[in-house]
């Protein structure tokens, strides 16, 4: 066996674990244990970084003698039964105290149940967001564990010298327990879809309206991303317009196909939305504007439906950009404000104490969504921590104000002309509806209450009432 020289270790070592190691390598007074369940991957990553000083281990029981104790474990494998099958074999050598850290992208209800199981044995375990893909994993991620008080205080000064830094600030914090950073991970994946969607629409405007060329776009997004729109995506979508197909000459995106893929956690974002009762429009749209994408049967037989067809053409080529990009700001303003919104509800559901502007900050840097804007959302939660609507913080009423009639321009043109901006226009419907003085919500208890005695509210006296409605049956 070998000697417990390792302060920390990873199981899973395809390209997520092999970075994050080498990330945990590269920091001072880490010695790190590395395992993969087929030999191949962990061999390759002694091969290629000998620099690292990694310790192999080549079965559960080396691992675990190779770790000091505490023993930490990061697991990156495979979510699901992939993830199941790694705690179990863990629970086997590890003892009370040690900690077991999942960093996978796992379901948070999966995370509580293990949490739930594992906690028998005295073991800790922690659900831990990864945000940033393959370079963050390297570079530094933003990271959202969950977990026991115990095991930060262990965790805590490991992950804060691999996570990204933002302002002088490591972006890590202890989320909540049990499944808070996972559901907080979740979240920050919906919000990632709806920035997307967010911005597909806004180039998608920009090149129908004005007639510009994806370069020229990518001029534009590269001076948005000078200012408050300031964010890594807005920052790549430049770059991936400007680019070239090297076989045809051809804008790349005009020769990618345009269905798009999702791996599953926006759809999370929505079905638990759905299940806490939080209205996330924005998100869902842009999960389901993904599905409409890969659908190309289903758009091959629509194809011919009436309607309008490229009938946007704008005189003020200046103007209507403007319009699009403030139209672009206050849709983001709403999907950030649905986001933390779910998490306050999750929150609520499952008990968890989560610091709504310290989540804000962490996703300052190394995580997709990283933007300027997050330091707005830190200040609005700093200023006032149990805000109801984050969209009702001094600057987001500013901005929305700024914003009103370019957005309302924007959602007539793009519905008058048939272009599809669902995110846009789903995000100003929720908005207006949510500052309606009255909504025909009345009328839908009304048709409940005619057709099932289901019962209503009335305005004026407390109690439940049931009327004998007219009609045929
Ligand atoms: P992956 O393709 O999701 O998983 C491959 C790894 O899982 C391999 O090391 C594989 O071992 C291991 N594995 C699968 N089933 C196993 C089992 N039953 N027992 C033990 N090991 C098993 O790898 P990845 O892309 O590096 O992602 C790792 C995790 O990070 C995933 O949960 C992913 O969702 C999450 N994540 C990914 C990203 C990203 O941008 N890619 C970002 C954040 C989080 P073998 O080599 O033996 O097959």
């Amino acid at each position: 066996m070998p000697e417990a020289t390792a302060n920390i270790g990873v199981v899973g070592l395809a390209v997520m674990g092999s970075n994050l190691a080498r990330n945990l390598a590269s920091r001072e007074g880490n010695t790190v244990a590395v395992y993969n369940r087929s030999r191949a991957k962990t061999d390759e990553l002694l091969t290629e970084h000998p620099e690292a000083g990694f310790v192999p281990a080549f079965s559960y029981d080396e691992f675990a003698a190779s770790l000091t104790v505490p023993r930490t474990a990061v697991i990156m494998v495979k979510a699901g039964a992939g993830t199941d099958a790694v705690i179990d074999e863990l629970v086997k050598v590890f003892e009370p105290g040690d900690i077991i850290v999942d960093g996978g992208n796992a379901l948070f209800t999966d995370t509580i149940r293990r949490e739930k199981a594992v906690r028998d044995t005295g073991i800790n375990f922690v659900g831990m967001g990864v945000s940033g893909g393959e370079e963050g994993a390297l570079l530094g991620p933003s990271l959202m564990p969950g977990g026991s008080d115990e095991s930060w205080v262990t965790l805590g000064p490991i992950l804060r010298s691999i996570a990204a830094v933002a302002e002088g600030e490591p972006c890590v914090t202890h989320v909540g327990h049990d499944g808070a950073g996972h559901f907080v991970k979740m979240v920050h994946n919906g919000i990632e879809y709806a920035d997307m969607q967010l911005i597909a629409e806004a180039y998608d405007l920009i090149r129908r309206g004005t007639g510009k060329t994806p370069a020229e776009i990518a001029d534009v997004f590269a001076q948005w991303n000078e200012g408050e729109l300031n964010s890594y995506l807005i920052e790549i979508t430049a770059e991936v317009l400007r680019a070239q197909d090297a076989a045809t000459g051809a804008p790349l995106v005009d020769v990618i196909v345009d269905q798009a893929g999702a791996k599953g956690t926006g759809g999370w974002t929505v079905q638990t939305a759905i299940d806490l009762g939080v209205p996330v429009s924005g998100i869902a749209e842009a999960v389901f504007a993904r599905s409409v994408s890969s659908h190309p049967e289903q758009r091959a037989v629509a194809a011919n439906l009436p309607g309008p067809v490229d009938e946007l053409r704008v005189d003020d080529a200046e103007a209507f950009i403007e319009d699009v990009r403030l139209a672009l700001f206050a849709s983001k303003i709403v999907a950030y404000s649905q986001g933390f919104d779910e998490i306050r509800a999750g929150a609520a559901q499952y008990g968890w104490t989560i610091d709504l502007g310290a989540v804000a900050k962490i996703w300052r840097g190394g995580c997709i969504i990283r933007a300027q804007f997050l330091n707005r959302i830190s200040d609005a939660y700093a200023e006032v921590p149990d805000l109801q609507v984050l969209l009702t913080a001094p600057y987001f009423v500013d901005a929305l104000q700024r914003a009103q009639d370019a957005w309302r321009r924007i959602v007539a043109q793009a519905a008058a002309a048939g272009i599809p901006s669902p995110a846009f226009s789903s995000s100003l419907a929720y908005y207006d509806g949510l500052r309606a003085d009255r909504l025909p919500a009345a009328l839908i208890q009304g048709q409940r209450d005619f057709f099932g005695a289901h019962t209503y509210r009335r305005v004026d006296r407390e109690g439940t009432f049931h009327t004998l409605w007219s009609g045929d049956r």
